[in-house]
């Protein structure tokens, strides 16, 4: 069966997936039109070589373990084999044509809109796609919040970082809860980030 499906693109390096994103995409994911989310897990930028960045595919695996008990939340790797650095409107135009019954949104933070009319063809994105849009703390009333192909969703703000979960590691604290359960296991076996 070949229905058309509505997927929101979650984008981010998820180093490592935590709460703070579980929560916004389990919210897009059952509170909103779109059938399923995917996390679209970013490469390493070969120009930018940033120290602390585990491996794509060890952030890949812990997204996959994050969503593998929810049936609307899946793992994208797709920017894996595409030009770098990534460009939304290069990752979107590649999906568009690879699953042509599928309509594609972008899933954003408020605080991403305030420089959205900076990325890469922001208009094609805006009209061709669309944003589904999550309030968050410190954000700035932006008026693209207006734009018909914007949609904002209410969420709770969650004021966690995957920087913060790092520096936690990094000094032996506890991170139970602010990561999924399965994650912290991962973490702990490879003893990633410390
Ligand atoms: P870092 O601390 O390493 O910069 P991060 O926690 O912001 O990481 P990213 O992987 O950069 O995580 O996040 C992916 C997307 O999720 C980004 O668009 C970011 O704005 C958003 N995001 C990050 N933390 C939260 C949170 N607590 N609640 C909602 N959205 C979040």
């Amino acid at each position: 069966m070949n229905t058309h499906q509505k997927i929101g693109l979650f984008f981010g390096s998820f180093n490592p997936v935590h709460i703070g994103h579980m929560i916004i995409a389990n919210i897009m994911a059952e509170n909103t039109d779109l059938n399923k989310v995917w996390f679209v897990v970013s490469p390493q930028n070969p120009f930018k070589l940033s120290k602390g960045l585990l491996h794509e595919f060890d952030r890949y695996d812990m997204v996959k373990a994050a969503t593998a008990d929810h049936y609307k939340l899946e793992v994208s790797d797709v920017e894996f084999n595409l030009t770098k650095p990534s460009y939304t409107i290069h990752t979107l135009a590649y999906l568009r044509e690879k699953f042509p019954d599928k309509e594609f949104k972008v899933i954003l933070g408020e605080d991403n809109l305030e420089n959205f009319s900076k990325w890469k063809n922001h208009e094609e994105i805006l009209e061709q796609f669309g944003l589904y849009v999550y309030q968050r703390p410190h954000a700035t009333n932006s008026e693209l919040k207006r734009h018909p192909n914007v949609k904002v969703v209410d969420a709770p703000l969650l004021d966690i970082s995957a920087t913060y979960i790092r520096n936690c590691i990094r000094n032996n604290k506890s991170i139970r809860y602010l990561v999924p359960e399965p994650v912290e296991q991962l973490i702990r076996l490879k003893h990633y980030y410390q």
